[in-house]
């Protein structure tokens, strides 16, 4: 039997790009999305097969704690195992600090923050009882650096940061690695918010070292470097992959 990645909020975007990526390395899926998203799903699912791998729709709210669990369950009861955990899914909204609503900073944080536990707390026992696993977190240049009309976001990237930390420190011997990929402007329907007009897309390009603006397959590529074998010495690192918009140290 192959090796089996479970991602968060791969119907589209930065997600899709990292469950075809691991397929193509030989990871069957769980795909998981928000039910909302099912028809996309079942389009990365066929994507999936016409690789050669399994797949599996796994749909919950990763803001949930008992679809959660139903979630991990179905993934590991459906293709018998769970060796890689992507917590991908997540939201952003804008708005200056002054114009924040209560009901924007609860819910940017059910989804990025909470979703990360919850899914990565779902899925540890498997993971322990095995004494194997990956968790690859998908955090932001702004949980690092920070983004003005998007603090409520980066504080819970922050979050996710700083949760991969501790949590790599406390698989300790386990034989599961926790690291986190740091994105920076990435087109997606979520990159659009930043990317909204072509002076937008400009500007970023010229704030890139690389001089373009990413893409999910940028991300994937990471990803699937800490899904593999080349990444067995490296936990509760993160990886910024955002073309030198901000650099290592500085
Ligand atoms: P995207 O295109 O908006 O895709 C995110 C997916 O997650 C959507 O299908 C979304 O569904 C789903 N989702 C939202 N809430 C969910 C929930 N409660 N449970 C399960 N799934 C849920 O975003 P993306 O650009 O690919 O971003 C993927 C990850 O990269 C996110 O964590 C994001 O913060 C991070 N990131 C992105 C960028 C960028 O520039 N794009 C930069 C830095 C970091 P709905 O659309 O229906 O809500």
């Amino acid at each position: 039997m192959g090796k089996v990645a479970l991602v968060t909020g791969a119907s589209r975007g930065i997600g899709r790009s990292i469950a075809l990526g691991l397929a193509r390395d030989g990871f069957d899926l769980a795909l998981n999305d928000i039910d909302r998203q099912i028809s996309d799903l079942h389009e990365v699912a066929a994507e999936v097969q016409a690789i050669g791998r399994r797949s599996l729709l796994v749909t919950a709210d990763v803001r949930d704690k008992t679809a959660v669990h139903g979630m991990v369950g179905q993934a590991i009861e459906g293709l018998g195992q769970v060796d890689v955990l992507v917590n991908n899914a997540g939201i952003l909204t804008s708005a200056r600090i002054e114009d924040i609503t209560e009901a924007q900073w609860d819910d940017v944080f059910a989804v990025n923050a909470k979703g990360v536990f919850l899914v990565t707390q779902a899925v540890l026992p498997h993971m322990r009882r095995r004494r194997s696993g990956r968790i690859v977190n998908i955090a932001s240049i702004g949980g690092k650096r920070g983004g003005p009309g998007q603090a409520h976001y980066c504080a819970t990237k922050a979050a996710v940061l700083e949760f991969t930390r501790v949590l790599a420190m406390e698989l300790e011997d386990s034989g599961i690695t926790a690291n986190s990929v740091c994105p920076g402007i990435i087109m997606t329907e979520m990159g659009k918010v930043n990317l909204g007009d072509q002076a937008s897309i400009e500007k970023w390009e010229a704030a890139t070292a690389l001089r373009r603006i990413g893409q999910p397959d940028d991300i994937a590529g990471a990803v699937c470097f800490f899904a593999s074998d080349a990444s067995a010495f490296i936990t509760g690192q993160s990886l910024n992959v955002c073309g030198g918009v901000i650099f290592d140290g500085g």
